[in-house]
């Protein structure tokens, strides 16, 4: 059950697990319920530049970071690559943005140079909330904060934007 729902390199949920998850809590119309999305910055140019193993490492080091800025209650996801997925159950707008900008900040702050290198690392974010008995499903939800995410990566990296 663990490899059919876990991504092995980053352990993680897959994403037909975090959207299993995700689905069960968008089921609870009596709360509010947060999709965060999160791509890292430039990627392929730290594949290019330190090669794969490194990039590996960092997708490694960006999960652990984001998990400790989570309760045990919220879920983690590996869409795919470099881009994740977070679901956060009843927290306001503002409390979803601040551990956005906290995931954020983390990230930033990663030390590399234990990958064999020395780098800048940054992230983007995208936030959309389903509102205490709102009408948007799982997928319209994400697709607000992908919209968010574009956003992000449109007007200069490194930032959280919140879908309206
Ligand atoms: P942007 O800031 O616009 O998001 O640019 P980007 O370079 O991050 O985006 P792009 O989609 O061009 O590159 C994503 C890269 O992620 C390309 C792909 O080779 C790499 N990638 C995907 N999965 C993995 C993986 O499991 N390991 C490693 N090392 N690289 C991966
Ligand atoms: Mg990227
Ligand atoms: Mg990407």
């Amino acid at each position: 059950r663990h490899s059919a729902q876990v991504d092995g390199l980053t352990q993680a949920s897959n994403r037909a697990h975090f959207t299993a998850c995700a689905q069960q809590a968008f089921k609870d119309h009596d709360s509010r319920v947060s999709l965060v999305l999160m791509d890292m910055d430039f990627f392929k140019r730290i594949n290019d530049t330190y090669g794969h193993a490194t990039g590996d490492w960092v997708l490694k080091s960006v999960c652990d970071t984001v998990k400790a800025q989570l309760r045990k209650t919220d879920s983690l996801g590996r869409l795919g690559g470099e881009e994740f997925a977070i679901c956060l159950p009843q927290f306001t707008e503002d409390e979803v943005r601040a551990v956005a900008e906290r995931c954020r900040l983390a990230i930033a702050a990663i030390d590399t140079r234990p990958s064999g290198f020395h780098f800048a690392l940054t992230a983007s974010f995208g936030i959309a909330t389903r509102d205490i008995g709102g009408p948007l499903s799982f997928e319209e939800t994400l697709a607000a904060a992908d919209k968010a995410l574009y956003l992000s990566k449109n007007e200069g990296r490194n930032r959280v934007t919140v879908y309206h």
